[in-house]
């Protein structure tokens, strides 16, 4: 990645951690998740409208550092649109770029979430809110902890 990339995608994430996309509660939410990474601090909640398999609006809560700011606002923006099946694909692709910070190069502006990889302490914090939505997607509606095993 050349440096005039890196410099863009710091300031995708700045923005979208100073005017993050789809902040609010949505009212007629069918599936709803939250998400704490208590070594942060950071804490976000997913709302979920699913039509079936089809995730028809997505939005969050929450408070926490930059980067998961940044990330849930990413995430929100998305997913909304696609289907239970491809929101798995795309978490585990995120996750496989978090950690080694390539990415498959068809995740758009998730791509801006592979320089994570280089402050390991962060990608709990990114990934946090992928971990709070493939849970309110598949209906398991839990509380997930980063501290947790599944994390
Ligand atoms: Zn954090």
């Amino acid at each position: 990645m050349t440096d005039d990339l890196t410099e863009l995608y710091q300031q995708l994430l700045l923005d979208h951690n100073k005017s993050p996309r789809n902040f609010r509660v949505l009212p007629d939410a069918n599936r709803t998740a939250q998400g704490t990474n208590p070594i942060c601090g950071d804490s976000c909640t997913i709302y979920a409208r699913m039509d079936g398999d089809l995730v028809e609006e997505m939005t969050f809560q929450g408070s926490g550092c930059a980067i998961s700011i940044a990330s849930a606002s990413l995430l929100t923006e998305s997913l909304k649109g696609k289907t239970k099946a491809e929101v798995r694909v795309m978490f585990d692709k995120v996750c496989d770029m978090m950690t080694t910070g390539h990415s498959e190069g068809d995740l758009g502006k998730l791509s801006a979430l592979a320089g994570v990889h280089r402050f390991p302490v962060r990608i709990k914090c990114a990934i946090l809110p992928w971990h709070a939505a493939a849970a309110a997607v598949e209906g398991r509606g839990e509380t997930i902890s980063t501290e947790s095993d599944r994390a």
